[in-house]
């Protein structure tokens, strides 16, 4: 099977093919990823305007350029795969519909897949692990922690209740004043730093139920950040460093507690553990989940920072997967600004036949 897949729900434009043999071995024969970056950057936040017209412009070349690179043509391809949502929706819709026509031109296959789905089957595409997993995706609009049970069969065990950790991240850069993204920015800045400098809030702990808050955190550093400025590097870098030695508790914390849940509810086997979203290409969090994976003796993924942020592979493998259980979406399927992992709307058409 060989799938081409688009993704357009930020603010990259990107595009892959992706190939699955008859052992179900995976292959990325392209993938092309064109980051807006240089578009945005004078505004300090993606601006979904300009995102939707970028995306509109080079669209077509990125296509060109991803199967330029895997050496294939449309008649090589089984269908076309594009996230149909959660995003920005004008960038949403670029994709989609590019999709859609290049499918209808090519008498293709359209799959509309949900971006999230994309980050959460992406260790599955990078290890071929096996159902079912407990997933932490973490990315730049999303935090939570997600039991994978099949393809389109996801069940969700907590959230965040404000901001998601990779925002966290790019509002604490901003208010640094360092550049965009944030979050690479922050983990760069925190290796100079001390960790132990600030003392910052650590919400929800004592609770049983696995769910995240990052805003009082966030107003805590820019209480600090208020109070020792004007800051110099070392302030800077000291706070950096807080800041992240108080996720790595967080994290450490709802993770222990979501191991040990997949270990009560799954005891027949050992757990596995997976990482996805932008954020899991962090050092320090990556070091962390893998010495909490030998603690709790799980299988555990954390794929490469590429298949992390996203792009258009991801995107190309979750089609392939609803495409080999035979799912096919129809021309008429709408763009969705929102589209939760655990929605009715995720489960398989053909499920139960
Ligand atoms: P979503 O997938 O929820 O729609 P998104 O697509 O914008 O959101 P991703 O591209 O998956 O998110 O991830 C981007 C986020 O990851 C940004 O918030 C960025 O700051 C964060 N991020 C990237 N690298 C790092 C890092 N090294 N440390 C911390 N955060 C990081
Ligand atoms: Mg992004
Ligand atoms: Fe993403």
């Amino acid at each position: 099977t060989t799938i081409l897949g688009l993704e357009t729900s930020c603010d990259e434009t990107a595009a892959a093919v992706v190939q699955r043999d008859a052992q179900g071995g995976a292959k990325i024969l392209s993938n092309i990823v064109r980051s807006q970056f240089d578009e945005h950057k004078a505004f300090g936040g993606v601006v979904p305007e300009i995102a939707a017209r970028s995306h509109v412009q080079y669209m077509d070349h990125i296509v060109a350029q991803a199967l330029d690179a895997a050496e294939l043509g449309f008649d090589d391809l089984d269908g076309i795969a594009a996230t149909a949502g959660p995003g920005l929706i004008g960038g949403v819709l670029v994709g989609l519909t590019s999709a859609k026509a290049m499918a209808y031109a090519h008498d293709l296959p359209l799959l509309a897949i949900n971006h999230l789905e994309g980050h959460a089957l992406t260790p599955r595409l990078t290890d071929g692990l096996e159902f079912p997993y407990l997933l932490l995706l973490v990315s730049g609009g999303h935090s939570q922690f997600v039991l994978v049970k099949g393809v389109g069969d996801y069940e969700r065990w907590g959230s965040t209740i404000d901001d998601a950790l990779g925002e966290a991240f790019d509002k604490v850069a901003k208010m640094l004043g360092l550049g965009m993204p944030g979050g690479p920015q922050v983990e760069q800045w925190a290796q100079k730093g001390d960790p132990k400098r600030f003392v910052f809030p650590k919400p929800l702990l004592k609770e049983k139920r696995l769910d995240f808050s990052f805003s009082g955190l966030k107003t805590a550093v820019r209480l600090a950040a208020e109070k020792e400025a004007p800051l110099s590097d070392q302030d800077v870098a000291d706070i950096c460093a807080s800041f992240q030695a108080t996720i790595l508790k967080i994290l450490d914390n709802r993770c222990r507690l979501a191991l040990a849940r997949f270990q009560a509810e799954f005891s027949e086997h050992q757990p596995r553990f997976v990482v996805a979203g932008g954020v899991a290409a962090n050092k320090a969090i990556g070091q962390l989940l893998k010495d909490l994976a030998v603690e709790y003796d799980a299988e555990m993924v954390v794929p490469p920072i590429k298949l992390c942020t996203d792009n258009g592979a991801m995107i190309a493998w979750a089609g392939i997967e609803r495409f080999n259980l035979g799912e096919r979406d129809g021309p008429d399927f709408q763009a969705r600004p929102r589209w939760p992992l655990d929605d009715a709307d995720m489960a398989l058409a053909t499920k139960g036949d």
